[in-house]
C-alpha cells in the first residue's frame, strides 16, 4: 500500500467481518486485509492501490444491515469506514447535516437535537448509519410521508480513485458553497448510489436532510380482529395526509417488541397464552405538529377507523412500544424473538394484494409443515405492512425464524422463503433483496445492461463489492 491508513491481515481482525447474523443462510467469507481509513483522500489511496493490484473492495460503515451486505464474498480489504465519524455541519437554514459514513444515528439525533431538528428515522438500531443505510435501502414507516432516503448530495470516490460530487456539489470548486439540492444537473447521480450496496462507488461523505422538532409528538394505536379491515383503516387514513409514520403490526411483532420475556418462552400453549394478550393486529399511528394541529388529527383519524378500536399499552410494554415506534429503541433487537434469527420476506405492491401475501404465507408454511425452531408448533411470522409514497402501495414484511445454533433448523425456514420469494417475483412482479442469482435471470436484459453499464463507468476494474448483485467476473483485467 503506498499511503498509511491503519490495516490488518491477521486473522484475529479479519475473522470480525467473515460473518453476521444470517451466517448460516449466507455463509462466511473471510477478507484478505482490514483496512481502516480516516479521511477520504486515504479512502483514495486504497482504491487506486486495490484497483492496481486488481484486489477486491468492500466498503463496511457500521455493518448493522443484518442481511449479509457487507461479507467479503470474493476475500480482498475489507474497508472499514467507521473511524470516519465526524458531522461536519448542522445547517439550521437549510435543515440538513453533512456526514461521513461512520456516523451513526443516535449521534445525530443528539447533534441536531442541539438546533432544534432531528433526523428522520429508522426502526432500526441508533448504532447504524446513514450512509450505510442509504447505499442499502431504506423502509420504514416513516418513509410513506418523508420519502424511502434523505440525502440530497453525495461525494464518492470512485473505481479511479477520482472523485464524484452528485447534485449541486457538482459545481467544480464550489462543492462546499451550496451542496444542499439534489436535482441540479440532469439525472439524479444521487439516486444512483441508493440501493448500490457499495457496488459502485465508495460515498465518503452525504448531506442528509433533517426536519424541525415537534411541538407535540404522538403515538395512537387500534385493534383490530382481521387484517382487511387494518388495512382499510390504514389506507383511508394515508389519504388524509397527515401521519408521521403509520403501520399495521401482527401480534407476535407486537410481542417481540413490547416483552422481553416473550423470547424465553419455549412452548406453543405458553406462547398462545402469551399471545392472548394482544390483538390480532395493531394499526399504529404517529403524528406531530402544534398541540392543536395533533388534536385535531386526532379526531381526523378516529373518523377513518372501521371495525376497529382505540388500544393503549400498559406499562413497560406501553414504553417499549413507544420507544420502537419511534424509530429503533432498545427493544428493536428483540424482534427476532427467542430462535436468535431471521430471514424475512420483503416486497412492495398495491393495498389490494396485501391479503394474499398474508394467505399465500400461511398456505406456504402449511404445506411445508413449517414449525416453530423454538417450541415446534406451526409456524407464526411476525407480520408488518406500511404504506409507501403516501400510500399509493404497502411494503409487507414477514420474518421466518431460524436458530443459529442448530443448523438443521435452517432448512425448513429457507424452503418456505425461497417459495415466496419466487412467489413474490413471479406473481407480484416485486419483490426486494432477492438472490443475485435470481436479479440476473429474471430482469429484462436491457436494465442488466444498464446495471453493468454503469457499473463499468463508476469502477472500471470492478474491483468494488464484486457478487453483491450479480456474479462478477471480478477482479477485471489490467
Ligand atoms: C434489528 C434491526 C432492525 C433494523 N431495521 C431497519 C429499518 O427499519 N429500516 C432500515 O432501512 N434498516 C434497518 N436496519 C438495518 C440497518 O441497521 C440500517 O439500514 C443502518 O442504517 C445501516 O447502516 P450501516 O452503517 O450499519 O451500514 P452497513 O451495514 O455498514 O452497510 C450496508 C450496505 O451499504 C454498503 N456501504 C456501507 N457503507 C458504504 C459507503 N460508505 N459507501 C458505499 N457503500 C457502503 C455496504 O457494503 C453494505 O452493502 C435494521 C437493523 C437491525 C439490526
Amino acid at each position: 500500500m503506498s499511503s498509511n491508513p491503519q490495516f490488518s491481515a491477521a486473522v484475529a481482525d479479519r475473522i470480525a467481518y467473515s460473518r453476521e447474523a444470517l451466517g448460516p443462510v449466507v455463509g462466511e467469507y473471510l477478507p484478505d486485509y482490514v483496512v481502516l481509513p480516516r479521511s477520504v483522500e486515504e479512502v483514495q489511496h486504497v482504491v487506486r492501490d486495490a484497483a492496481a493490484e486488481n484486489i477486491p473492495v468492500y466498503p463496511y460503515s457500521r455493518g448493522t444491515n443484518v442481511y449479509g451486505f457487507t461479507l467479503p464474498l470474493k476475500g480482498g480489504i475489507l474497508l472499514d469506514l467507521h473511524h470516519m465519524n465526524r458531522i461536519l455541519e448542522v445547517n439550521q437554514e437549510t435543515m440538513t447535516a453533512t456526514v461521513e459514513p461512520g456516523v451513526i444515528w443516535g449521534q445525530l439525533r443528539r447533534a441536531a437535537a442541539e438546533k432544534g431538528l432531528a433526523p428522520m428515522p429508522i426502526l432500526g438500531p441508533h448504532t447504524g448509519g446513514m450512509i450505510g443505510n442509504f447505499t442499502s435501502w431504506n423502509f420504514t414507516p416513516y418513509a410513506s410521508r418523508y420519502g424511502p432516503d434523505r440525502v440530497t448530495t453525495l461525494e464518492v470516490v470512485l473505481g479511479n480513485g477520482e472523485i464524484l460530487r452528485t447534485g449541486s456539489q457538482a459545481v467544480r470548486g464550489h462543492e462546499s458553497s451550496n451542496p444542499y439540492f439534489r436535482h441540479a444537473f440532469g439525472p439524479d447521480l444521487t439516486g444512483l448510489f441508493r440501493g448500490s450496496l457499495g457496488w459502485l462507488g465508495i460515498v465518503t461523505k452525504a448531506v442528509v436532510t433533517l426536519y424541525p422538532v415537534p411541538e407535540v409528538e404522538k403515538n395512537i394505536t387500534f385493534s383490530f380482529r382481521g387484517l382487511a379491515e387494518a388495512l382499510s383503516s390504514m389506507q383511508r387514513i394515508e389519504r388524509l395526509d397527515i401521519t408521521k409514520h403509520i403501520a399495521i403490526y401482527n401480534r407476535l411483532w407486537a410481542a417481540e417488541m413490547c416483552d422481553p420475556e416473550f423470547k424465553r418462552i419455549r412452548d406453543p400453549e405458553a406462547e398462545q397464552a402469551a399471545l392472548a394478550r394482544y390483538p390480532n393486529w395493531i394499526l399504529n399511528v404517529g403524528i406531530c405538529g402544534k398541540a392543536r394541529q395533533v388534536a385535531f388529527y386526532e379526531e381526523l383519524i378516529a373518523e377513518e377507523i372501521a371495525d376497529g378500536e382505540r388500544f393503549c399499552f400498559e406499562g413497560q410494554q406501553k414504553r417499549y412500544w413507544e420507544d420502537y415506534a419511534r424509530g429503533g429503541g432498545e427493544r428493536v433487537t428483540g424482534m427476532f424473538g427467542s430462535a436468535g434469527s431471521a430471514i424475512s420476506t420483503l416486497t412492495v405492491t398495491p393495498f389490494s394484494k396485501c391479503i394474499r401475501i398474508y394467505e399465500k404465507a400461511r398456505e406456504c408454511i402449511a404445506s411445508h409443515n413449517f414449525r416453530d425452531p423454538v417450541h415446534g408448533g406451526l409456524y407464526e411470522p411476525s407480520v408488518m405492512y406500511f404504506p409507501s409514497e403516501r400510500g399509493r402501495v404497502v411494503y409487507s414484511e414477514f420474518e421466518y425464524r431460524f436458530d443459529p445454533g442448530r443448523p438443521e433448523t435452517v432448512p425448513p425456514a429457507m424452503e418456505v422463503w425461497q417459495e415466496l420469494m419466487e412467489y413474490y417475483i413471479e406473481e407480484l412482479g416485486s419483490s426486494l433483496m432477492v438472490l443475485n442469482v435470481l436479479v440476473e435471470t429474471r430482469l429484462m436484459p436491457s436494465y442488466v445492461d444498464m446495471l453493468k453499464g454503469i457499473k463499468k463507468l463508476c469502477d472500471p476494474r470492478g474491483i468494488f463489492s464484486p457478487d453483491r448483485f450479480f456474479r462478477d467476473a471480478t477482479p477485471g483485467p489490467k
